[in-house]
């Protein structure tokens, strides 16, 4: 057998056209989908003529102050040395990220950078992976997201530190909130000292038993009576916010990744935030200090991936191919005559939302437009929604880097009776 040879991210940008490739040849493990009479149009990526690895490390995306400049994806970054590309990885691990790892199969996107006029970027579908150093695969998967370094107290404050265990139930995408400076004890929103805050919203079903209520988990977890491997005993009965802000919201595209998964995160802080002058919400907000553990991988509860379909707005779950894209990415053809309407930029710049590629939304509304002509269902994204990728599409179609979105469908989107924006 051919040994595979490394390829670098370098050698793929020079590359005019998208590629798929595996450690072995000829073909990968999945085999492309049938033929249907949407795909004919587009070929099938091409295999790189040779066995291949790409060797590098997966990192956060880092949230610089935003300006208009700025590439407003929310993707995980690769790099292996060469350069430094967005991705997508399937049977994401927590415990992968900052680490080496060896990708085994991938496909390759090239595109040009829509910030900068002319230079070339591109996505990386990472679909087989492997940690470099095989001992890591056994590391727990947690993430604390300052690491401590010798000599600092972390202990500043640690007694009113809270943790909370639960369920992600729905991530919000990135917003740029102007706030208060943190110092001054409450959010406020409205306050005249402004500073913009990136941040997100997670919405967590929480155990408020014995054992996780969110003073004594911070205990439990340090004496270690909780044991996160554990799941019989807890009931997850309490929607909790968590508010990722500043340098958490790198972890968008983690949390992301999370949904339907059981997480113990510590190091919080509980404050009231100042929605308006008159509304304000109780929530955890994410610090230095705070930790990320992921439940082991086994027991991913397992969400209803296709909710029955009454068509009155109700919030549900869907999967399916994608067979078009329109207006920029804001309109997706889904199999079945299901549409897919996206508001938010940030769910635009998923760059996976190719023709072919199997997504699965969480937290969709069902609209029936009644159209008189044609029988179809409309899923409309709102803030809770989310998009995961379940599958890469191996058809050669174009990325989805639209910069600006047009208000247009927002306009029309806002005339449906979709349920009102919580957040
Ligand atoms: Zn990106
Ligand atoms: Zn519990
Ligand atoms: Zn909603």
């Amino acid at each position: 057998m051919e040994h595979p040879q490394p390829s670098t991210l370098s050698d793929l940008l020079h590359s005019p056209r998208p590629l798929t490739a595996s450690v072995s040849l000829p073909f990968l493990s999945t085999p492309p989908p049938p033929p249907s009479h949407h795909s004919t149009d587009h070929r099938i990526l091409t295999t790189l003529n040779r066995p291949t690895v790409i060797v590098g490390t997966l990192t956060l995306p880092t949230h610089t102050t935003p300006s208009s400049s700025h590439f407003p994806c929310s993707c995980f970054k690769f790099s292996d040395g060469s350069a430094t590309v967005c991705c997508d990885i399937l049977s994401f691990r927590l415990a992968a990220i900052g680490k080496q790892i060896r990708i085994t199969a991938w496909n390759f996107i090239p595109f040009k950078h829509p910030g900068d006029r002319g230079s070339r970027t591109g996505f990386l579908e990472i679909i087989k992976w492997c940690f470099s150093d095989p001992n890591e695969s056994n590391l727990a998967d947690i993430f604390q997201f300052t690491p401590s370094f010798p000599g600092t107290n972390c202990n500043k404050g640690g007694k009113n530190f809270r943790a909370v265990h639960g369920v992600v139930k729905s991530v919000g995408p990135i917003s740029i909130v102007p706030c208060a400076t943190p110092a001054s004890g409450v959010y406020d929103l409205n306050s005249s000292s402004k500073v913009n805050l990136l941040g997100f919203l997670v919405q967590l079903l929480c155990c408020e038993c014995r054992l996780c209520g969110s003073r004594e988990l911070v205990n439990n977890l340090r004496n270690g009576s909780f044991e996160i491997e554990n799941v019989n005993g807890h009931s997850f009965t309490k929607m909790e916010i968590l508010y990722f802000c500043g340098n958490a919201s790198s972890f968008h595209p983690v949390m992301t990744k999370l949904i339907g998964s059981r997480v113990v995160v510590s190091g919080l802080k509980k404050k009231l935030v100042c929605l308006t002058k008159e509304e304000s919400c109780l929530m955890y907000l994410t610090l230095d200090e705070t930790v990320l553990r992921v439940c082991p991988r086994l027991e991913k509860l397992t969400l209803c991936l296709k909710s029955e379909i009454k068509g009155k707005g109700e919030c549900g779950s869907y999967t399916g191919v994608i067979r078009g894209v329109y207006m920029k990415g804001m309109a997706l053809e889904l199999d079945n005559d299901v549409w897919f309407l996206l508001t938010d930029q940030l769910h635009t710049m998923i760059h996976g939302l190719r023709v072919g590629s199997i997504i699965s939304m969480r937290n969709v509304h069902f609209v029936d437009p009644k159209f008189s002509w044609t029988k179809v269902v409309i899923l409309g994204a709102c803030v809770k929604t989310s998009i995961v990728l379940e599958s890469f599409s191996p058809l050669e179609t174009v990325c989805n880097v639209v910069l600006q979105s047009t208000s247009m469908l927002g306009k029309f989107i806002q005339s449906l009776p979709f349920s009102t924006r919580l957040w």
